[in-house]
C-alpha cells in the first residue's frame, strides 16, 4: 500500500490491542505481549506478516480526518474481512466510543451509501442505520 500523506500510525497501536489475531492466538481487547505502552511494538523489526500487512481503514481513506485516528476517537474502522459488514471496533473497556460524534457521524454515512454498519467492543454489537438510530444485536 503507497503511503498516504498525514497517515502514519505515530502513537497509535489501537489494532494491537482490540484486534484478534489469530495467527498468535492474541484475542480481542487485550494488549499484544510485545506492546510497550511508551514505544510501541517491542518486536517491529520482526513482527508478524499479519501486521506488517493490516492497514485500518483511517489509513487507507484519504477522506477521513486526522482527528478519526483509532486511539483519539476509540474506535477502529474497518470492513469485516468475513461479511459485507462495515465494522466500528472499540475497545471493551470504553464500549460506547462508537457514540463519539465524529466517529457516528461516519458511520450514518456509510449506512446511508448502503453499508450494513456494526459497531463492536468485546462480545456486545449494535447496528447503526441510515436514520441515525441503532440498536444492540443480541
Ligand atoms: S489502528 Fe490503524 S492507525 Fe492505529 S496502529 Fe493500527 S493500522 Fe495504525
Ligand atoms: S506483534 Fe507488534 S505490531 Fe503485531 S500486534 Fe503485537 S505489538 Fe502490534
Amino acid at each position: 500500500m503507497l503511503d498516504i500523506p498525514g497517515k502514519a500510525c505515530g502513537p497509535c497501536a489501537f489494532c494491537c490491542k482490540v484486534l484478534e489475531i489469530e495467527e498468535f492466538d492474541k484475542k480481542a481487547g487485550v494488549w499484544c505481549g510485545h506492546c510497550t505502552q511508551t514505544s510501541g511494538c517491542a518486536v517491529y523489526a520482526t513482527r508478524p506478516q499479519v501486521c506488517r500487512d493490516y492497514h485500518c481503514r483511517w489509513k487507507e481513506e484519504r477522506t477521513l480526518g486526522a482527528q478519526l485516528r483509532p486511539d483519539k476517537v476509540g474506535t477502529l474502522l474497518m470492513d469485516d474481512p468475513d461479511s459485507d459488514e462495515y465494522h466500528a471496533v472499540c475497545d471493551p473497556e470504553k464500549p460506547f466510543s462508537w457514540r463519539n460524534s465524529l466517529v457516528f457521524k461516519h458511520l450514518v454515512s456509510e449506512a446511508k451509501a448502503g453499508r450494513i454498519v456494526v459497531a463492536k467492543a468485546g462480545l456486545r454489537a449494535w447496528r447503526i442505520f441510515a436514520d441515525g438510530s441503532w440498536q444492540e444485536w443480541a
